[in-house]
């Protein structure tokens, strides 16, 4: 099949690509020492993409048949997306990213991304529930605290059980702005609590493919977040299930 030969090809280039991941690793790791724990974490977050669409091509070459394909896809969406995200992160990390503030509705803005979301929601049966008093104005670059929010909110239904209840609040307390969003998931043990803001941090469990995600959502919320002048913070409700915390400069 010409399409095999094709793709056995593809295999080698992909080979070549890892060793290149890696070689740029190294090499910049020694330049840059203190961003080197950083780097390494990039280069074996890679890997792990790349290797199993080597397998994947490895298998369809040897089986002579395109039944791994879907399995192909998957990897190298997934290097796609982790890549992009690596983009953004790094971006934000190096201050590159020019914040286009406007004045906007806050209490709008959660409701419109809790509409987006209601889907994956619904497909667990949970309800998002939003809890706020008043319109609260604020003036932020609205696309990106839009996907801070969302990486928070896409946790939080992707972390906790079905037919749960995950809580929006927003609130006022003097000059600080609080976002809260908190699930009835199995929240995060208390030593690994200050870790999970950290790039590429993932609780054990979540580190399967399956899982999906990239351990970079909450490091890009808390890049955000600290753009804008404001800080993170992450706590375990008592009767179980996380709190995340966005907190924000009125202005
Ligand atoms: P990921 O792409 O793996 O979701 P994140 O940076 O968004 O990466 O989150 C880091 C880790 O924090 C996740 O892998 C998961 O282990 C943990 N985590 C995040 N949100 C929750 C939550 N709502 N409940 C439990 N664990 C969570």
């Amino acid at each position: 099949d010409s399409r095999v030969t094709h793709l056995s090809k593809r295999k080698d280039e992909l080979g070549q690509l890892g060793i290149s991941f890696n070689t740029m690793a190294e090499r910049i790791s020694t330049l840059l020492t203190n961003q080197q724990r950083l780097l390494r974490d990039i280069s074996h977050e890679l890997r792990s993409p790349l290797a199993r669409a080597q397998l994947a091509l490895g298998l369809t070459e040897r089986q002579q048949t395109l039944t791994q394909m879907p399995r192909l896809k998957q990897e190298l969406d997934r290097l796609d997306s982790m890549l992009d995200e690596l983009l953004t992160f790094s971006k934000l990390d190096a201050g590159q990213y020019q914040l286009d503030k406007q004045r906007f509705d806050l209490t709008e803005l959660l409701a419109e991304i809790i509409d987006v979301n209601q889907v994956e929601a619904d497909a667990k049966q949970q309800s998002i529930v939003l809890k706020t008093t008043t319109p609260i104005t604020i003036s932020a670059d609205s696309r990106l605290l839009a996907r801070a929010i969302e990486n928070v909110l896409r946790n939080a239904i992707k972390y906790s059980p079905v037919q749960s209840i995950i809580s929006c609040l927003l609130q006022q307390h003097g000059q600080v702005l609080d976002i809260t969003i908190c699930d009835q998931g199995a929240g995060i043990a208390q030593e690994q609590l200050h870790a999970i803001f950290e790039p590429f941090y993932r609780v054990s469990d979540s580190r399967t493919p399956e899982a999906g995600g990239t351990g970079l959502g909450l490091a890009i919320v808390a890049q955000i977040i600290r753009q804008h002048g404001g800080k993170v913070n992450a706590s375990n409700l008592d009767k179980g299930g996380l709190c995340i915390s966005l907190q924000l400069p009125v202005n």
